[in-house]
Protein backbone atom coordinates (compact mmCIF):
# COMPACT_ATOMS: atom_id res chain seq x y z
CA UNK A 1 0.00 0.00 0.00
CA UNK A 2 1.38 3.00 -0.87
CA UNK A 3 0.58 6.69 1.24
CA UNK A 4 2.54 9.06 0.05
CA UNK A 5 2.11 10.86 3.10
CA UNK A 6 5.52 12.26 4.76
CA UNK A 7 6.13 11.63 8.48
CA UNK A 8 8.97 13.36 10.58
CA UNK A 9 10.51 11.24 13.15
CA UNK A 10 12.22 13.06 15.65
CA UNK A 11 14.56 11.51 18.35
CA UNK A 12 18.32 11.94 19.96
CA UNK A 13 19.02 8.35 19.77
CA UNK A 14 19.43 7.37 15.72
CA UNK A 15 18.63 3.86 16.27
CA UNK A 16 14.88 4.82 17.40
CA UNK A 17 14.93 7.20 14.50
CA UNK A 18 15.95 4.10 11.96
CA UNK A 19 13.62 1.30 13.85
CA UNK A 20 10.34 3.80 13.20
CA UNK A 21 11.29 4.90 10.27
CA UNK A 22 11.87 1.20 8.84
CA UNK A 23 8.14 0.49 10.77
CA UNK A 24 6.61 3.32 8.34
CA UNK A 25 8.65 2.43 5.05
CA UNK A 26 7.17 -0.76 5.34
CA UNK A 27 4.14 0.55 5.46
CA UNK A 28 4.27 3.13 2.30
CA UNK A 29 5.43 6.23 4.30
CA UNK A 30 8.16 8.43 3.19
CA UNK A 31 10.04 8.70 6.84
CA UNK A 32 12.46 11.29 7.12
CA UNK A 33 14.22 12.09 10.35
CA UNK A 34 15.70 14.51 12.79
CA UNK A 35 17.94 13.96 15.54
CA UNK A 36 16.96 17.26 17.99
CA UNK A 37 14.28 19.96 18.53
CA UNK A 38 15.56 22.65 16.45
CA UNK A 39 16.78 20.80 13.39
CA UNK A 40 12.82 19.20 14.09
CA UNK A 41 11.43 23.05 13.48
CA UNK A 42 13.64 23.82 10.79
CA UNK A 43 12.16 20.39 9.19
CA UNK A 44 8.77 20.68 10.06
CA UNK A 45 8.84 24.29 8.07
CA UNK A 46 10.65 23.60 5.26
CA UNK A 47 8.95 20.25 4.30
CA UNK A 48 5.58 19.99 5.55
CA UNK A 49 5.32 17.04 6.84
CA UNK A 50 1.93 15.25 7.17
CA UNK A 51 2.43 13.91 10.74
CA UNK A 52 5.76 14.68 13.36
CA UNK A 53 6.30 11.61 15.80
CA UNK A 54 8.58 13.30 18.98
CA UNK A 55 10.33 11.85 21.15
CA UNK A 56 9.90 14.01 24.63
CA UNK A 57 13.23 13.60 26.25
CA UNK A 58 16.00 15.43 24.24
CA UNK A 59 19.07 16.82 25.75
CA UNK A 60 18.34 20.52 24.28
CA UNK A 61 15.13 21.16 23.80
CA UNK A 62 12.35 18.45 25.25
CA UNK A 63 9.74 17.31 23.00
CA UNK A 64 6.94 19.54 25.06
CA UNK A 65 8.95 22.95 24.21
CA UNK A 66 8.90 21.57 20.18
CA UNK A 67 5.35 21.07 20.24
CA UNK A 68 4.74 24.59 21.81
CA UNK A 69 6.78 25.79 19.21
CA UNK A 70 5.08 23.78 16.10
CA UNK A 71 1.62 24.87 17.51
CA UNK A 72 3.09 28.67 18.19
CA UNK A 73 3.53 28.95 14.78
CA UNK A 74 0.99 29.60 12.05
CA UNK A 75 3.28 27.71 9.41
CA UNK A 76 3.39 24.74 11.14
CA UNK A 77 0.13 24.45 13.73
CA UNK A 78 -1.92 22.54 11.62
CA UNK A 79 0.58 19.59 11.63
CA UNK A 80 -0.58 16.77 14.09
CA UNK A 81 2.06 15.94 16.62
CA UNK A 82 2.36 12.52 18.27
CA UNK A 83 4.50 12.48 21.69
CA UNK A 84 6.23 10.03 21.82
CA UNK A 85 7.00 8.82 25.51
CA UNK A 86 8.34 6.07 27.71
CA UNK A 87 7.06 7.76 30.83
CA UNK A 88 3.03 6.74 30.98
CA UNK A 89 2.26 8.45 33.48
CA UNK A 90 -0.55 10.51 32.73
CA UNK A 91 0.60 13.52 34.39
CA UNK A 92 2.72 13.33 31.20
CA UNK A 93 0.27 13.01 28.63
CA UNK A 94 -1.88 16.13 30.77
CA UNK A 95 1.12 18.02 29.96
CA UNK A 96 1.37 16.87 26.37
CA UNK A 97 -2.08 17.64 25.25
CA UNK A 98 -1.63 21.19 26.89
CA UNK A 99 1.01 21.89 24.95
CA UNK A 100 -0.65 20.81 21.74
CA UNK A 101 -0.14 17.63 20.67
CA UNK A 102 -2.85 15.34 19.36
CA UNK A 103 -1.48 12.01 20.09
CA UNK A 104 0.81 9.59 22.35
CA UNK A 105 2.46 6.06 21.60
CA UNK A 106 4.87 4.78 24.35
CA UNK A 107 7.97 3.16 23.79
CA UNK A 108 8.95 0.70 23.03
CA UNK A 109 6.41 1.63 20.04
CA UNK A 110 3.99 -1.35 18.72
CA UNK A 111 4.00 -1.40 15.02
CA UNK A 112 0.26 -1.56 14.59
CA UNK A 113 -0.65 1.11 16.98
CA UNK A 114 2.06 2.99 15.55
CA UNK A 115 0.79 2.65 12.09
CA UNK A 116 -3.06 3.09 12.70
CA UNK A 117 -2.23 6.05 14.94
CA UNK A 118 -0.57 7.51 11.88
CA UNK A 119 -2.49 6.78 9.21
CA UNK A 120 -5.89 8.47 11.24
CA UNK A 121 -4.10 11.81 11.73
CA UNK A 122 -2.59 11.28 7.95
CA UNK A 123 -6.23 11.37 7.45
CA UNK A 124 -7.28 14.09 9.55
CA UNK A 125 -4.55 16.02 8.52
CA UNK A 126 -5.51 15.49 4.70
CA UNK A 127 -8.67 17.36 5.08
CA UNK A 128 -8.09 20.24 7.01
CA UNK A 129 -5.41 20.90 3.94
CA UNK A 130 -7.85 20.66 1.85
CA UNK A 131 -10.38 22.91 3.49
CA UNK A 132 -7.36 25.27 3.61
CA UNK A 133 -6.69 25.01 0.47
CA UNK A 134 -10.50 26.09 -1.07
CA UNK A 135 -10.46 28.38 1.48
CA UNK A 136 -6.98 30.29 -0.20
CA UNK A 137 -8.87 30.07 -3.47
CA UNK A 138 -12.64 31.78 -2.73
CA UNK A 139 -10.32 34.13 -0.29
CA UNK A 140 -8.91 35.40 -3.53
CA UNK A 141 -11.91 36.77 -4.41
CA UNK A 142 -13.22 37.95 -1.03
CA UNK A 143 -12.17 39.60 1.78
CA UNK A 144 -11.84 37.64 4.85
CA UNK A 145 -14.90 37.20 6.76
CA UNK A 146 -15.04 37.65 10.74
CA UNK A 147 -16.47 35.13 12.63
CA UNK A 148 -17.12 35.72 16.81
CA UNK A 149 -15.55 33.64 18.95
CA UNK A 150 -16.90 30.20 20.39
CA UNK A 151 -19.24 30.28 23.27
CA UNK A 152 -19.95 27.68 25.70
CA UNK A 153 -18.67 23.80 24.61
CA UNK A 154 -21.79 21.10 24.26
CA UNK A 155 -20.68 17.86 25.34
CA UNK A 156 -22.98 14.69 25.00
CA UNK A 157 -22.23 11.79 27.56
CA UNK A 158 -23.41 8.43 26.54
CA UNK A 159 -22.62 6.54 29.10
CA UNK A 160 -25.21 4.20 30.91
CA UNK A 161 -23.09 3.81 34.34
CA UNK A 162 -25.12 6.46 36.49
CA UNK A 163 -21.97 7.06 38.89
CA UNK A 164 -19.45 7.75 36.61
CA UNK A 165 -21.92 9.37 34.41
CA UNK A 166 -22.06 11.83 37.32
CA UNK A 167 -18.51 11.89 38.06
CA UNK A 168 -17.63 12.68 34.40
CA UNK A 169 -20.68 15.32 34.09
CA UNK A 170 -19.29 17.35 37.37
CA UNK A 171 -15.99 17.20 36.22
CA UNK A 172 -16.71 18.83 32.78
CA UNK A 173 -19.30 21.13 34.40
CA UNK A 174 -17.24 22.68 36.94
CA UNK A 175 -14.87 23.35 34.06
CA UNK A 176 -18.14 24.80 32.25
CA UNK A 177 -18.53 23.26 29.58
CA UNK A 178 -22.28 22.13 29.10
CA UNK A 179 -23.25 18.40 29.33
CA UNK A 180 -26.06 16.28 27.94
CA UNK A 181 -26.40 13.10 28.55
CA UNK A 182 -27.93 9.78 27.22
CA UNK A 183 -27.70 6.27 29.03
CA UNK A 184 -28.14 4.16 25.71
CA UNK A 185 -27.51 4.03 22.38
CA UNK A 186 -31.32 4.85 21.38
CA UNK A 187 -31.47 8.05 24.13
CA UNK A 188 -28.44 9.24 21.72
CA UNK A 189 -29.58 9.01 18.57
CA UNK A 190 -32.63 10.65 19.76
CA UNK A 191 -30.67 13.82 21.49
CA UNK A 192 -28.55 14.02 18.33
CA UNK A 193 -31.75 14.52 16.06
CA UNK A 194 -32.22 17.79 17.77
CA UNK A 195 -29.16 18.71 19.19
CA UNK A 196 -25.68 18.71 17.63
CA UNK A 197 -22.83 18.67 20.51
CA UNK A 198 -19.22 19.83 19.94
CA UNK A 199 -17.87 16.89 21.48
CA UNK A 200 -18.99 13.21 22.25
CA UNK A 201 -17.44 10.97 24.74
CA UNK A 202 -19.08 7.32 24.03
CA UNK A 203 -18.85 4.20 26.26
CA UNK A 204 -17.91 1.43 24.27
CA UNK A 205 -20.23 -1.04 26.25
CA UNK A 206 -23.63 0.38 26.26
CA UNK A 207 -27.09 -1.59 27.11
CA UNK A 208 -28.44 -2.34 24.45
CA UNK A 209 -25.87 -2.03 21.62
CA UNK A 210 -21.90 -2.24 20.70
CA UNK A 211 -20.62 2.04 21.41
CA UNK A 212 -18.62 1.27 17.97
CA UNK A 213 -20.77 0.60 15.82
CA UNK A 214 -22.95 3.62 16.63
CA UNK A 215 -19.95 5.19 15.89
CA UNK A 216 -19.94 3.61 12.67
CA UNK A 217 -23.27 4.67 12.09
CA UNK A 218 -21.66 8.54 13.07
CA UNK A 219 -18.97 8.45 10.73
CA UNK A 220 -20.98 7.58 7.59
CA UNK A 221 -23.59 10.37 8.52
CA UNK A 222 -22.00 13.72 6.66
CA UNK A 223 -23.99 15.74 9.44
CA UNK A 224 -21.94 14.09 12.30
CA UNK A 225 -18.79 12.65 10.46
CA UNK A 226 -17.15 16.09 11.38
CA UNK A 227 -17.70 15.11 15.26
CA UNK A 228 -14.69 14.48 17.55
CA UNK A 229 -15.66 11.03 19.29
CA UNK A 230 -13.66 9.90 22.52
CA UNK A 231 -14.31 6.71 23.63
CA UNK A 232 -14.22 5.35 26.81
CA UNK A 233 -13.34 1.96 27.47
CA UNK A 234 -12.77 -0.53 30.26
CA UNK A 235 -10.40 -2.70 28.88
CA UNK A 236 -6.69 -1.66 28.73
CA UNK A 237 -5.71 -3.52 26.01
CA UNK A 238 -4.10 -2.26 22.76
CA UNK A 239 -6.61 -4.49 20.47
CA UNK A 240 -9.59 -2.63 21.80
CA UNK A 241 -7.52 0.89 21.46
CA UNK A 242 -6.70 0.11 17.74
CA UNK A 243 -10.32 -0.88 16.95
CA UNK A 244 -11.85 2.28 18.70
CA UNK A 245 -9.18 4.24 16.27
CA UNK A 246 -10.49 2.51 12.81
CA UNK A 247 -13.71 2.99 13.41
CA UNK A 248 -13.50 6.76 13.46
CA UNK A 249 -12.51 7.78 17.15
CA UNK A 250 -10.74 10.78 17.74
CA UNK A 251 -9.39 9.43 21.07
CA UNK A 252 -10.05 6.99 24.27
CA UNK A 253 -10.49 7.32 27.82
CA UNK A 254 -9.55 4.33 29.92
CA UNK A 255 -12.08 3.57 33.29
CA UNK A 256 -10.74 4.36 35.63
CA UNK A 257 -10.95 7.87 34.42
CA UNK A 258 -8.39 10.54 36.00
CA UNK A 259 -9.76 13.84 36.24
CA UNK A 260 -7.36 15.85 35.02
CA UNK A 261 -6.65 13.54 31.60
CA UNK A 262 -10.65 14.07 30.82
CA UNK A 263 -10.40 17.82 30.77
CA UNK A 264 -7.35 17.78 28.73
CA UNK A 265 -8.42 14.71 26.23
CA UNK A 266 -12.00 16.72 26.03
CA UNK A 267 -9.53 20.86 25.54
CA UNK A 268 -7.42 18.89 22.67
CA UNK A 269 -10.44 16.99 20.82
CA UNK A 270 -12.31 20.71 20.55
CA UNK A 271 -9.09 22.51 19.83
CA UNK A 272 -9.11 19.88 16.63
CA UNK A 273 -13.25 20.22 16.07
CA UNK A 274 -13.56 23.95 16.12
CA UNK A 275 -10.81 24.58 13.73
CA UNK A 276 -12.20 22.21 11.39
CA UNK A 277 -15.73 23.63 11.90
CA UNK A 278 -14.16 27.10 11.54
CA UNK A 279 -12.74 26.64 8.57
CA UNK A 280 -15.74 24.72 6.99
CA UNK A 281 -17.62 27.97 8.20
CA UNK A 282 -15.24 30.52 6.43
CA UNK A 283 -16.28 28.26 2.77
CA UNK A 284 -19.20 28.51 3.27
CA UNK A 285 -19.73 32.38 3.73
CA UNK A 286 -17.15 32.84 1.26
CA UNK A 287 -19.08 31.02 -1.13
CA UNK A 288 -22.32 32.85 0.05
CA UNK A 289 -20.45 36.56 -0.67
CA UNK A 290 -19.08 34.78 -4.18
CA UNK A 291 -22.46 34.36 -5.43
CA UNK A 292 -24.01 37.00 -3.99
CA UNK A 293 -24.70 40.65 -5.40
CA UNK A 294 -23.35 43.16 -2.33
CA UNK A 295 -25.67 45.91 -3.41
CA UNK A 296 -29.29 44.05 -4.02
CA UNK A 297 -28.46 40.99 -1.79
CA UNK A 298 -29.65 38.75 -4.77
CA UNK A 299 -27.41 36.43 -6.88
CA UNK A 300 -24.96 37.60 -9.06
CA UNK A 301 -23.62 37.27 -12.60
CA UNK A 302 -21.21 34.78 -11.92
CA UNK A 303 -24.46 32.74 -10.09
CA UNK A 304 -26.32 33.73 -13.06
CA UNK A 305 -23.66 32.00 -15.59
CA UNK A 306 -22.86 28.71 -13.76
CA UNK A 307 -26.88 28.53 -13.22
CA UNK A 308 -27.67 29.01 -17.39
CA UNK A 309 -24.55 26.80 -18.12
CA UNK A 310 -25.62 23.89 -15.95
CA UNK A 311 -29.55 24.09 -17.65
CA UNK A 312 -28.84 25.33 -21.29
CA UNK A 313 -26.44 21.76 -20.97
CA UNK A 314 -29.06 19.84 -19.48
CA UNK A 315 -32.34 21.04 -21.68
CA UNK A 316 -30.39 20.55 -24.43
CA UNK A 317 -29.91 16.05 -23.12
CA UNK A 318 -33.60 16.22 -22.13
CA UNK A 319 -35.63 18.26 -24.14
CA UNK A 320 -38.57 18.00 -21.58
CA UNK A 321 -36.73 20.09 -19.28
CA UNK A 322 -37.46 23.23 -20.52
CA UNK A 323 -36.29 26.94 -19.09
CA UNK A 324 -37.17 30.69 -19.63
CA UNK A 325 -35.08 33.86 -18.79
CA UNK A 326 -36.23 37.27 -18.67
CA UNK A 327 -34.17 40.18 -18.97
CA UNK A 328 -35.21 43.66 -17.15
CA UNK A 329 -34.32 46.72 -17.42
CA UNK A 330 -35.12 50.22 -14.74
CA UNK A 331 -36.49 52.83 -17.53
CA UNK A 332 -34.41 56.25 -17.00
CA UNK A 333 -32.45 55.46 -14.21
CA UNK A 334 -29.91 57.49 -15.37
CA UNK A 335 -32.28 59.88 -14.33
CA UNK A 336 -33.31 59.41 -11.13
CA UNK A 337 -29.45 59.59 -10.44
CA UNK A 338 -29.16 62.87 -11.52
CA UNK A 339 -32.22 64.48 -9.99
CA UNK A 340 -31.87 62.31 -6.43
CA UNK A 341 -28.14 61.45 -6.10
CA UNK A 342 -25.98 58.30 -6.45
CA UNK A 343 -27.78 56.69 -2.68
CA UNK A 344 -31.33 57.04 -3.74
CA UNK A 345 -30.29 55.37 -7.19
CA UNK A 346 -28.88 52.43 -5.20
CA UNK A 347 -31.78 52.60 -2.76
CA UNK A 348 -34.18 52.32 -5.67
CA UNK A 349 -32.02 49.12 -6.82
CA UNK A 350 -32.09 47.69 -3.62
CA UNK A 351 -35.85 47.78 -3.76
CA UNK A 352 -36.55 46.85 -7.31
CA UNK A 353 -34.59 43.67 -6.30
CA UNK A 354 -36.42 42.97 -3.28
CA UNK A 355 -40.04 43.20 -4.97
CA UNK A 356 -38.65 40.85 -7.67
CA UNK A 357 -37.86 38.66 -5.49
CA UNK A 358 -41.30 38.76 -3.57
CA UNK A 359 -43.11 38.65 -6.67
CA UNK A 360 -41.40 35.91 -8.30
CA UNK A 361 -41.98 32.55 -8.04
CA UNK A 362 -39.96 30.28 -5.24
CA UNK A 363 -37.91 28.37 -8.41
CA UNK A 364 -37.61 31.06 -10.08
CA UNK A 365 -34.09 32.77 -9.59
CA UNK A 366 -33.72 36.60 -9.59
CA UNK A 367 -30.14 37.69 -10.58
CA UNK A 368 -28.53 41.49 -10.71
CA UNK A 369 -26.87 40.99 -14.50
CA UNK A 370 -25.91 44.55 -13.87
CA UNK A 371 -26.23 48.06 -13.80
CA UNK A 372 -29.89 48.51 -13.54
CA UNK A 373 -30.35 45.26 -15.23
CA UNK A 374 -31.90 42.02 -13.65
CA UNK A 375 -31.87 38.70 -15.06
CA UNK A 376 -34.83 36.33 -14.06
CA UNK A 377 -34.00 32.56 -14.99
CA UNK A 378 -37.54 30.79 -14.65
CA UNK A 379 -37.39 26.96 -14.12
CA UNK A 380 -39.43 24.63 -15.94
CA UNK A 381 -41.10 27.50 -17.45
CA UNK A 382 -42.47 27.83 -21.11
CA UNK A 383 -42.76 31.38 -23.21
CA UNK A 384 -46.31 31.99 -22.41
CA UNK A 385 -46.08 31.09 -18.50
CA UNK A 386 -42.88 32.97 -18.19
CA UNK A 387 -44.66 36.02 -20.13
CA UNK A 388 -47.23 35.75 -17.51
CA UNK A 389 -44.67 36.24 -14.66
CA UNK A 390 -43.09 39.29 -16.46
CA UNK A 391 -46.16 41.14 -16.55
CA UNK A 392 -46.91 40.45 -13.03
CA UNK A 393 -43.47 41.68 -12.33
CA UNK A 394 -43.88 44.96 -14.45
CA UNK A 395 -47.16 46.01 -12.78
CA UNK A 396 -45.58 45.44 -8.97
CA UNK A 397 -43.09 47.53 -9.82
CA UNK A 398 -45.52 50.26 -11.88
CA UNK A 399 -47.74 49.87 -8.12
CA UNK A 400 -45.33 50.52 -6.25
CA UNK A 401 -44.79 54.28 -4.41
CA UNK A 402 -40.76 54.33 -4.20
CA UNK A 403 -39.69 56.61 -1.67
CA UNK A 404 -37.35 59.13 -2.20
CA UNK A 405 -37.84 59.57 -5.82
CA UNK A 406 -40.34 62.61 -6.56
CA UNK A 407 -43.61 61.14 -7.49
CA UNK A 408 -42.66 57.66 -6.26
CA UNK A 409 -43.09 56.30 -9.97
CA UNK A 410 -40.53 53.92 -11.55
CA UNK A 411 -41.32 51.26 -14.80
CA UNK A 412 -38.78 48.48 -15.83
CA UNK A 413 -39.35 47.16 -19.42
CA UNK A 414 -38.86 43.51 -19.84
CA UNK A 415 -37.81 41.14 -22.56
CA UNK A 416 -38.48 37.33 -21.98
CA UNK A 417 -37.25 34.54 -24.01
CA UNK A 418 -37.27 30.72 -23.88
CA UNK A 419 -34.57 28.19 -24.41
CA UNK A 420 -34.76 26.61 -27.90
CA UNK A 421 -32.36 23.25 -29.11
CA UNK A 422 -30.89 25.98 -31.87
CA UNK A 423 -29.55 27.87 -29.39
CA UNK A 424 -25.43 26.47 -29.72
CA UNK A 425 -24.60 28.71 -26.32
CA UNK A 426 -26.30 30.49 -23.16
CA UNK A 427 -25.57 34.01 -25.06
CA UNK A 428 -28.12 32.62 -27.71
CA UNK A 429 -30.74 32.63 -25.38
CA UNK A 430 -29.97 35.87 -23.41
CA UNK A 431 -28.99 37.86 -27.16
CA UNK A 432 -33.16 36.70 -28.10
CA UNK A 433 -34.01 38.13 -24.35
CA UNK A 434 -31.99 41.31 -24.75
CA UNK A 435 -33.23 41.96 -28.20
CA UNK A 436 -36.63 41.67 -26.92
CA UNK A 437 -35.96 43.93 -23.74
CA UNK A 438 -35.01 46.47 -26.87
CA UNK A 439 -38.17 46.13 -28.33
CA UNK A 440 -39.87 46.81 -24.96
CA UNK A 441 -37.68 50.23 -24.97
CA UNK A 442 -38.43 51.07 -28.64
CA UNK A 443 -41.93 50.47 -27.77
CA UNK A 444 -42.05 53.17 -25.04
CA UNK A 445 -41.00 51.31 -22.42
CA UNK A 446 -43.08 50.00 -18.84
CA UNK A 447 -43.94 47.02 -21.23
CA UNK A 448 -42.87 43.28 -21.69
CA UNK A 449 -41.92 41.54 -25.05
CA UNK A 450 -41.02 38.09 -25.97
CA UNK A 451 -39.15 36.28 -28.90
CA UNK A 452 -40.95 33.07 -29.99
CA UNK A 453 -38.53 30.34 -30.41
CA UNK A 454 -39.87 29.37 -33.35
CA UNK A 455 -38.24 31.80 -35.71
CA UNK A 456 -35.34 32.61 -32.72
CA UNK A 457 -36.25 36.32 -33.90
CA UNK A 458 -37.77 38.49 -32.07
CA UNK A 459 -41.58 38.65 -32.49
CA UNK A 460 -44.94 39.40 -30.68
CA UNK A 461 -44.70 42.21 -28.94
CA UNK A 462 -47.20 42.86 -26.13
CA UNK A 463 -47.40 46.03 -24.22
CA UNK A 464 -50.04 45.62 -21.59
P1 LIG B 1 -33.24 53.33 -20.31
O1 LIG B 1 -34.66 53.55 -19.98
O2 LIG B 1 -32.97 53.42 -21.78
O3 LIG B 1 -32.71 52.06 -19.75
O4 LIG B 1 -32.44 54.53 -19.67
P2 LIG B 1 -31.45 54.46 -18.43
O5 LIG B 1 -31.17 55.84 -17.99
O6 LIG B 1 -32.02 53.55 -17.42
O7 LIG B 1 -30.20 53.72 -19.06
P3 LIG B 1 -28.67 54.08 -19.10
O8 LIG B 1 -27.98 52.81 -19.53
O9 LIG B 1 -28.43 55.30 -19.91
O10 LIG B 1 -28.27 54.41 -17.62
C1 LIG B 1 -28.11 53.46 -16.64
C2 LIG B 1 -27.60 54.14 -15.41
O11 LIG B 1 -27.53 53.25 -14.30
C3 LIG B 1 -26.22 54.70 -15.58
C4 LIG B 1 -25.47 54.27 -14.35
O12 LIG B 1 -24.78 55.33 -13.72
C5 LIG B 1 -26.54 53.75 -13.43
N1 LIG B 1 -26.06 52.71 -12.55
C6 LIG B 1 -25.48 51.55 -12.88
N2 LIG B 1 -25.14 50.86 -11.77
C7 LIG B 1 -25.53 51.58 -10.71
C8 LIG B 1 -25.46 51.40 -9.30
O13 LIG B 1 -24.98 50.40 -8.77
N3 LIG B 1 -25.96 52.37 -8.49
C9 LIG B 1 -26.51 53.50 -9.02
N4 LIG B 1 -26.99 54.42 -8.20
N5 LIG B 1 -26.57 53.71 -10.35
C10 LIG B 1 -26.10 52.77 -11.19
MG1 LIG C 1 15.28 10.71 24.04
MG1 LIG D 1 -32.26 51.52 -17.82
MG1 LIG E 1 -29.38 49.54 -18.84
Amino acid sequence: MSNDARILVVDDEPRNVKLLSAHLSSDGFEPMGAFNGTEALQLATSENPDVILLDIMMPDMDGFEVTRRLKADSMTRHIPVVLVTSLDGSGNRVKGLDAGADEFLTKPVNRAELLVRVRALQRMKQMQDELQNRKKIVSKIVDEPHFDSKNQASILLVEDDERLCKQLSDILGAADYHTVRADSATMAKEVLTHHLPDLILLDRLLPDRDGLSLLDEWKADDQLKALPVIVITAVNDLERKIEGIEHGADDYLIKPIENNELLARVRAGLRRSSTQRRLLQDIEHLKHNTVTDRLTGVRNRQYLDADLEHRFAQSHRDLQRMFSAIMLDIDHFKQINDQFGHMIGDTVLRRVAQLLQETARTADIVTRFGGEEFCIVLPETELDTAQGVAERLRRVIDEHAFSGVGDGHITVSLGVATFSTSDNIVTDLLARADAALYKAKEGGRNQVCLTSTADSGESGSNSI
